[in-house]
């Protein structure tokens, strides 16, 4: 694949893109049966001439746009900025979780939220839900390890405290950042950027299986749940295994049942990063919702993030 620096903007336009076409595509599918949506689309290239209407979103996008809002406003992510984003976006019936959407009103009563989302997940939620939001935190600190780690895990906590759900994100947030920079995917090197990265055993074991998989049924024992332990190294798998097209990593994905939304969004976020919006289905993208945080938003929100991450971490060039 010819790859150069001049790509980078086309990559994280793909990244958001990807991911949203991900999630809206999965989104029509959420908490199905893998049986029940193989019966009429047998094949990812059977799902992808589906849609001829609108693509609208669900939460995983919306969560997103909030997080890429809060870095292009501020180059990093605060806490109390991010929940600003992520409340002024909100959109309850966009498929929020329960117990997101008692967190998500208690911040926009102004509340102790913090307090609300111990209440609701003693110990923090280790849902997919940071996860499903992260990329942009990939995107912004491709080129800086410790601070990838550290913005992810600040991105996660309004709403995910538990390590498993913390480091879900962390290691989404790095493969996007791997994806982003690599022209020739090297699945080895992959694997092991995240497996040097791993913090728990049960991430470790589960990467390693990732690492193994060998065809699409493979990814079924990775799991397509929405606790992220059981839906990030699934993404991470299905992109793994067919680098090379965005329609075979997110429609194996939504052929899994159950969290396709958000196994979608993930898988979706990081072949975006690497194959760049060129190289995305254009008529999905072209499908994406027309409402004003829709399809080009998102291309013109990716383009104000990639201004955000020259300004923080690159010299401008000459004029
Ligand atoms: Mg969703």
């Amino acid at each position: 694949m010819a790859c150069s620096d001049s790509m980078l903007k086309d990559r994280f336009r793909g990244c958001l893109l990807g991911l949203a076409v991900g999630d809206a595509l999965g989104g029509r599918f959420e908490a199905k049966a893998a049986e029940h949506i193989r019966a009429r689309f047998p094949t990812p290239a059977a799902l992808f001439a589906y849609p001829d209407d609108e693509l609208w979103y669900t939460d995983d996008t919306q969560m997103a746009i909030g997080v890429a809002e809060a870095l292009t406003a501020h180059g990093e992510i605060i806490e109390e900025h991010l929940c600003r984003a992520f409340v002024s976006n909100y959109v309850p019936s966009r498929g929020y979780g329960r117990g997101a959407r008692v967190v998500l009103d208690t911040m926009e009563e102004g509340g102790d939220y913090q307090a609300v989302a111990e209440k609701h997940f003693p110990g923090g939620s280790y849902g997919n839900g940071a996860a499903m939001r992260v990329a942009p935190v990939g995107l912004m600190f491709r080129d800086e390890r410790q601070q990838l780690w550290e913005q992810a895990r600040r991105s996660a906590l309004p709403t995910h405290r538990h390590p498993l759900g913390i480091e879900g994100a962390q290691l989404l947030a790095l493969a996007v950042s791997f994806a982003s920079h690599t022209c020739r995917f090297d699945r080895e090197a992959f694997f092991a950027d995240l497996l040097g990265a791993c913090e728990s055993e049960e991430y470790r074991a589960k990467l390693q299986s990732a690492a193994e998989v060998k065809t699409p049924a493979d990814l079924v024992g990775l799991g397509n749940r929405i606790e992220a332990l059981h839906s990030v190294p699934t993404s991470i798998a299905a992109f793994a295994l067919t680098p090379e097209s965005f329609e075979e990593t997110v429609g194996n994905l939504i052929l899994l049942g159950g969290d396709t939304d958000t196994l979608a969004a993930m898988g979706g976020a990081i072949s975006g990063a690497y194959l760049g919006e060129r190289q995305l289905p254009g008529r999905l993208v072209g499908l994406l919702e027309t409402s004003p945080k829709g399809g080009a938003y998102l291309g013109q929100l990716a383009d104000e993030l990639f201004s955000a991450y020259e300004r923080r971490f690159r010299q401008p060039s000459p004029a």
